[in-house]
C-alpha cells in the first residue's frame, strides 16, 4: 500500500444545504407520490363504483368475482406499465431527486408487478368467462380469438341478465342467455393483447439473472425494448375491449389521456432532447489516449457543454456515431471535473464494446443522454468526506477529487498496480489539493489480499471513518464486499453514498 501525500485543509469552507432547499426537495417528492398515488385510487374507485353495481356487483357470484378481478389486474397492470415506462424516460427531475440507480431497481420490481398482474388479468377473465359461457378455459380462450364479436360492443358490454337475473359481463355472442346484438368479426383486441402478453412474457424471461447472462447486452437490450410494443398493443386491446371503458367515455378519455402522456415524456426526453442536445452542443471525440493496458480516455469536445449542467461524480449515455458503435449507447461517468468547454470519460475493456474504443476516430460525432447520478459532492464540507474506488470506478472519484473540499481522503483499492489509472493526476491533485489518496493493492482471492478493506483494516487505514460521509464506487462484486465492512467499521447508512458500474 502507498500513501501518496497526506494533508488536510480546513472544515466547514461550504454551508450544508440550507432548509430551503432541502424543504423545496421534500415538496416534489410529496408531489411526485401524491401524483402517483392519487391516480392509483381514482382506478381502483372506478373499478368499485365506475361500472355496474360497485364490490357487491364483483362479488354476486364466483365467476363474477373472477371477471372482477380480472378487471382490476388488467388497469393495474395497464397502470404500472405506464409507470414502468416512464422510470427509465429518464426524467432529469425525477433522476435529480432519487437517482439512477434507484430509479433501475424501482424499475426492475415494478416490471415484475406488470406482468404478475396482466398474467392474473389473462387468468382471471378467461376462467370467469369461460365460466359464465359454461366452457373449458382454452375454448373460452379460443373463441375469443376465433369466433365473431357483437356487432355493438358498446350494447354487449352493458350489464345482461344471466339465469336467474344474476349479473352476466360476459361479451360473447349468446352468452349467459342473454340478449347480445348480432356477431360480426372476432375481437381484434384480443389478438394483439395476446401478442402483447406474448412479448411481456419474453423480456420477463431474458430479464431473469441466469438468462440475462447468456445474452449480449445489445440482444438483451433488443429484446427487452419489445416492451414498448406490448404497452402500444395494449391500448388496442384495453380501449376497444374494456368493459368499462367502453360504457364510460369519460374514464376511456382518462386512460387514452395517461397513455398518451407517458407516451409524450418518453418521446421528449428519450428523443427529443437528445436530439436536440445532438445538435446544440454539436459534440465530437477530439483527443484519444491509451491510459494503460486495456484502458482508454476520450475527449470529447462541444459548444456551451456548461448549460449541460454537468456536475463532477456523475455519467452520461454515450453514443457514437461511428461504424460499430452508433446502435448501442453505453454508462460511463466523466473522469474530470467538467469545464464546460470538454469533457472526458475514461474507458476499461471490460468486453465487446469497450473492446474497441480505442479505434473510435478522432472528429466522431456524439450523442449524450445525461448528466444521471447523485453521486456528486453535497456541498457539506463540514462533514469529514471518504472517497472509495474499486478498480474502473476511480473515474468518477478522480472528478469529485477535484471538486470536494474539507477534510476529504481516499483509497483506490487495484486488484495489482497494472489496474492503477490516473496514478500521475492523483499524485497532482493529491500534492496540489492537500488530499491524501492511499492505494490498497492486491488480489482478493489470494491469502495476504483477504482481509483488505475488511472492517479492522478500513479502521486502520482511516481511523475517524465513522465520523465521515462515504463515497463508494466500483463493479457491483466489489460494492457488495466492502458495503458491509463499511457498515461494520460503524459508517451509518445515510452517510454512505454508493455507485455501482451496473444498471
Ligand atoms: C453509472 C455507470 C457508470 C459507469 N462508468 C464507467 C466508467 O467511467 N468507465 C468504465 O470503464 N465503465 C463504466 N461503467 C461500466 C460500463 O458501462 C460497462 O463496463 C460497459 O457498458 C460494458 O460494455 P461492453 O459491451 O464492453 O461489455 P459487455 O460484456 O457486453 O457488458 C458487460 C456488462 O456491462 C453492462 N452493460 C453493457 N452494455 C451496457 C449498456 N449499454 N448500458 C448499461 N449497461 C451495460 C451489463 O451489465 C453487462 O452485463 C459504468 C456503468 C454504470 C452503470
Amino acid at each position: 500500500m502507498t500513501d501518496s501525500a497526506h494533508a488536510t485543509i480546513p472544515v466547514g469552507l461550504t454551508r450544508p444545504p440550507g432548509t430551503a432547499a432541502r424543504a423545496g426537495s421534500l415538496a416534489v417528492t410529496l408531489a411526485l407520490w401524491a401524483f402517483v398515488l392519487g391516480n392509483l385510487a381514482a382506478i381502483i374507485y372506478f373499478w368499485q363504483y365506475g361500472y355496474g353495481d360497485g364490490l357487491a356487483y364483483h362479488w354476486h357470484s364466483f365467476d363474477n368475482v373472477l371477471v372482477g378481478m380480472g378487471r382490476l389486474t388488467a388497469f393495474l397492470s395497464g397502470y404500472f406499465a405506464l409507470i414502468e415506462v416512464v422510470l427509465l424516460a429518464r426524467l432529469p427531475f425525477v433522476e435529480r431527486k432519487v437517482g439512477f440507480d434507484k430509479l433501475t431497481i424501482w424499475h426492475r420490481w415494478n416490471g415484475h408487478a406488470v406482468i404478475y398482474l396482466a398474467l392474473a388479468h389473462v387468468f382471471c377473465t378467461v376462467w370467469g368467462y369461460a365460466k359464465q359461457d359454461g366452457n373449458g378455459i382454452l375454448t373460452e380462450y379460443w373463441n375469443w380469438l376465433t369466433l365473431p364479436q357483437p356487432k355493438a360492443p358498446g350494447a354487449a358490454a352493458a350489464v345482461v341478465g344471466g339465469a336467474g337475473g344474476a349479473p352476466c359481463l360476459s361479451v360473447l355472442p349468446g352468452a349467459c342467455g342473454g340478449s347480445h346484438a348480432a356477431a360480426t368479426s372476432p375481437y381484434p383486441g384480443i389478438i394483439t393483447a395476446t401478442i402483447g402478453t406474448f412479448l411481456l412474457v419474453l423480456v420477463f424471461v431474458t430479464s431473469l439473472v441466469v438468462v440475462k447472462r447468456k445474452l449480449s447486452y445489445e440482444w438483451w437490450y433488443a429484446v427487452h425494448f419489445m416492451a414498448y410494443g406490448a404497452i402500444a398493443l395494449a391500448w388496442f386491446h384495453m380501449i376497444p375491449d374494456g368493459n368499462d371503458l367502453i360504457v364510460s367515455p369519460g374514464w376511456q378519455d382518462y386512460w387514452m389521456g395517461i397513455w398518451c402522456f407517458a407516451a409524450l415524456l418518453v418521446f421528449l426526453f428519450r428523443l427529443l432532447v437528445p436530439a436536440v442536445n445532438t445538435f446544440r452542443f454539436g459534440m465530437r471525440v477530439t483527443e484519444v489516449t491509451h491510459e494503460g493496458p486495456g484502458v482508454v480516455s476520450l475527449r470529447v469536445t462541444g459548444r456551451n457543454l456548461g448549460r449541460l449542467g454537468t456536475k463532477a461524480g456523475q455519467f452520461f449515455f454515450w453514443r457514437f456515431l461511428t461504424k460499430g458503435f452508433w446502435y448501442t449507447q453505453h454508462p460511463f461517468s466523466i473522469s474530470e471535473a467538467p469545464d464546460g468547454t470538454s469533457l472526458r470519460i475514461t474507458v476499461k475493456d471490460l468486453g465487446d464494446h469497450t473492446a474497441k474504443f480505442g479505434q473510435i476516430p478522432i472528429g466522431t460525432r456524439v450523442v449524450v443522454e445525461g448528466p444521471f447520478g447523485v453521486f456528486i459532492d453535497d456541498g457539506r464540507a463540514n462533514r469529514k468526506r471518504l472517497l472509495v474506488a474499486g478498480g474502473i470506478g476511480i473515474t468518477p472519484v478522480r472528478a469529485l477529487l477535484e471538486v470536494m473540499t474539507g477534510d476529504v481522503v481516499a483509497l483506490y483499492r487495484v486488484a495489482s498496480n497494472d489496474d492503477l489509472v490516473f496514478a500521475d493526476e492523483l499524485e497532482r491533485i493529491s500534492r496540489e489539493r492537500g488530499i491524501k489518496v492511499s492505494y490498497v493493492v492486491g488480489d482478493h482471492t489470494t491469502p495476504e489480499g483477504r482481509d483488505l478493506l475488511s472492517p479492522k483494516h478500513l479502521q486502520e487505514l482511516v481511523p475517524d471513518i465513522a465520523e465521515r460521509d462515504v463515497y463508494i464506487c466500483g463493479p457491483v462484486g466489489m460494492i457488495d464486499a466492502i458495503v458491509p465492512n463499511l457498515r461494520r467499521a460503524n459508517v451509518s447508512r445515510e452517510h454512505l453514498h454508493v455507485e455501482r458500474f451496473a444498471l
